[in-house]
C-alpha cells in the first residue's frame, strides 16, 4: 500500500524516501547538461539577502560615474588602498600585497591588489562600466515657457524615450564657476527634496502622439525638464519665472546663468533601490546596467588578500556611448596604469614588460545580460539566453548578425573559467545577447582584447535593461560576487 501511495506522490513531484533512478535519468546526470536554479544551489540564503542590502545602499549612493568614484574611493581606502599618482609622487615601489587604485578624472577607477607573481606572468581583471544611460542638461539650459521654467536636456545612451517622461528625477552633477571653483549638486535625493520632472501629454489629446512610431512619439529636444513656475516679483522683466530660478540658485550655489556653460549635470531617477517581489527576491533599480557588476567586482576585489597573480578592477566610464573619450575603454587608461605598475615593481621597466603582462592577462568583461522576459517572445534563442535566477551569465561573444563587431571569447578560455566556476560552486550559465538577428551589442570586451588581453563577458541578468527601474535576482548579485571573487583567487 506504502509503495503504491509513495509511487502516487511521486508521479505528482512529492518525494516520499529515496526513489531509485531510471538508467536513462542516470544517464542523463552524467551526461546531459541543464542550468539549475540559484536559490536553489545556494544553501545560505541569509547572506544574499545581506549582500543585496549594502549592493542596494551603494546604488543609492552611487548615482552617476562622478558619485560612483567617490563612493569606492572612500570605500577603499579604509581597506589601506593608497592612490597609485601619490606613490609615483613619492617615488616609491610596489610590492606583493600592496593595494592601489587610480582616480581618471573623477569619471572613471581603476584598483589592485599587487600579486606574488611577476606583472610578466600577467594579471587577473574585471572590467565593468560606471556609467548609465541617463539625461544630461544642455549647456545653455534655463529657459521660460508660459509662466514655467525648463532645463533644456539631452539623453546619454540608449533609451526609450517615453520610459523617461512623468516621472520624478534627481538632479546630480558639477558646476565649475568662473573663479574656477567646484560646485556638486545633488537635488532630489533627500526625502524632503524638491525633484524635477519631464512631463508627457494626456491620453485625451494624444491622438497624433499614440499613432507614431514608438522611435517617434517622443522629440529628443521636447525632453525639457520642469524646473519651476514661480514669477520674481517685478513687472518692468520679460522672463521672471527664468529670473526667480537663477535668483534662487544664485543664492544657494553661487553661480551665474554663465556657469552653466561650464557644468556637467544629469537627471537621473529620484527613486530609490528597492526590494521587489512579495518573496523579495529581487533588486528594482536605477543604474543597474552596470554598476551590478561594479559593485560585485570591487567588493570581490576588496576580499582579496596577497593574490598569487596581480587582482585588478578597472571601472569604467562612456561605455553607454561606445566606450569613448579618455576615461573610457577605449582609450590608454588601462594600458598607462599597467606601465606604472610594471614600472613601480621591476627593477629594468621597458615596453616588452608591459607587452608581455597584458598578453599574459585574462579579464572578465563584467557587463549585464539581457534576461528573458516572458511577455515579450521570440527575443531569444531559448537555449543560449540570459535569465534572472540562474546564476551569473558568460557570454562567448557580443556583436551583431554574423557577429559582426563581436568580442568572440576563445573556447580555451571558456574551458578555464568555466573550471573555476564549478570547482567553487558558483551558479552560472551561457548566453547570447538576443536571437541572432534581432540586433546586438557590445561591452568593453573587444577594447581589452585590443591590448592582447585575453577576455570574457561575464555579468549579472537583467530585466528592463536601461529603464529607469532596472530589475536583477539577488541570487544573481550574489553568483557574480562568487564568480568574481574565485577569479581572483583561484583562476591559475
Ligand atoms: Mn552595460
Ligand atoms: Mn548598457
Amino acid at each position: 500500500m506504502f509503495k503504491i501511495y509513495q509511487c502516487f506522490l511521486h508521479e505528482r513531484g512529492i518525494n516520499v524516501g529515496e526513489k531509485e533512478k531510471s538508467k536513462g535519468q542516470k544517464l542523463m546526470d552524467e551526461i546531459g547538461y541543464k542550468t539549475s536554479n540559484a536559490w536553489e544551489k545556494i544553501p545560505d540564503k541569509d547572506k544574499i539577502f545581506s549582500y543585496c542590502e549594502d549592493y542596494k545602499a551603494f546604488l543609492d549612493t552611487g548615482k552617476t560615474e562622478r558619485e560612483c568614484v567617490k563612493e569606492i574611493i572612500e570605500r577603499a581606502e579604509k581597506l589601506g588602498y593608497k592612490d597609485l599618482d601619490e606613490i609615483i609622487d613619492k617615488k616609491s615601489t610596489l610590492n606583493a600585497g600592496d593595494k592601489v587604485y587610480r582616480n581618471i578624472r573623477n569619471k572613471a577607477i581603476i584598483l589592485a591588489v599587487m600579486g606574488k607573481k611577476p606583472l610578466e606572468k600577467g594579471t587577473r581583471m574585471i572590467g565593468a562600466h560606471i556609467d548609465a544611460p541617463r539625461i544630461d542638461i544642455k549647456q545653455n539650459p534655463l529657459y521660460e515657457n508660459t509662466d514655467m521654467a525648463f532645463f533644456k536636456t539631452h539623453y546619454y545612451g540608449g533609451i526609450k524615450k517615453y520610459q523617461w517622461l512623468a516621472i520624478p528625477l534627481s538632479l546630480h552633477g558639477v558646476i565649475i564657476k568662473k573663479d574656477g571653483e567646484t560646485v556638486e549638486i545633488r537635488v532630489g535625493e533627500d526625502e524632503n527634496d524638491p525633484v524635477f520632472t519631464i512631463t508627457d501629454l494626456l491620453p485625451h489629446l494624444a491622438k497624433d502622439q499614440m499613432e507614431k512610431k514608438l522611435t517617434e512619439a517622443v522629440s529628443a529636444e521636447a525632453m525639457n525638464a520642469l524646473v519651476g513656475s514661480m514669477p520674481y516679483d517685478d513687472k518692468e522683466v520679460k522672463s521672471k519665472v527664468k529670473l526667480n530660478i537663477l535668483k534662487i540658485l544664485n543664492e544657494k550655489y553661487g553661480i551665474t546663468e554663465e556657469d552653466f556653460l561650464t557644468s556637467e549635470l544629469e537627471l537621473v531617477p529620484a527613486f530609490k533601490a528597492k526590494d521587489v517581489g512579495f518573496d523579495r527576491s529581487m533588486i528594482g533599480a536605477y543604474g543597474q546596467d552596470d554598476r551590478v557588476c561594479a559593485y560585485t567586482s570591487f567588493t570581490a576585489l576588496f576580499d582579496v588578500q596577497n593574490p598569487e597573480y596581480t587582482s585588478i578592477c578597472v571601472l569604467t566610464d562612456k561605455e553607454e556611448i561606445g566606450s569613448v573619450g579618455n576615461t573610457g575603454a577605449e582609450s590608454r587608461l588601462l594600458e598607462d596604469f599597467m606601465a606604472d605598475l610594471c614600472f613601480l615593481s621591476s627593477e629594468n621597466y621597458s615596453d616588452i614588460l608591459l607587452r608581455r603582462c597584458l598578453n599574459n592577462s585574462i579579464m572578465l568583461s563584467a557587463d549585464v545580460n539581457a534576461a528573458v522576459d516572458p511577455n515579450f517572445e521570440g527575443t531569444h534563442d531559448k537555449y543560449n539566453a540570459a535569465y534572472l535566477g540562474k546564476g551569473i551569465a558568460i557570454l562567448k561573444f557580443s556583436g551583431s548578425r554574423g557577429k559582426a563587431g563581436a568580442s568572440d571569447a576563445h573556447a580555451e578560455l571558456l574551458a578555464k573559467i568555466r573550471k573555476v566556476f564549478n570547482e567553487n560552486d558558483v551558479v552560472w550559465h551561457t548566453s547570447e545577447l538576443g536571437a541572432v538577428d534581432k540586433g546586438g551589442g557590445g561591452t568593453i570586451a573587444m577594447y581589452i582584447a585590443n591590448l592582447g588581453v585575453d577576455v570574457v563577458d561575464c555579468g549579472v541578468p537583467v530585466l528592463s535593461m536601461h529603464a529607469p527601474f532596472e530589475i536583477t535576482s539577488k541570487a544573481d548579485v550574489y553568483s557574480a560576487y562568487k564568480g568574481y571573487k574565485a577569479f581572483y583567487e583561484k583562476l591559475d
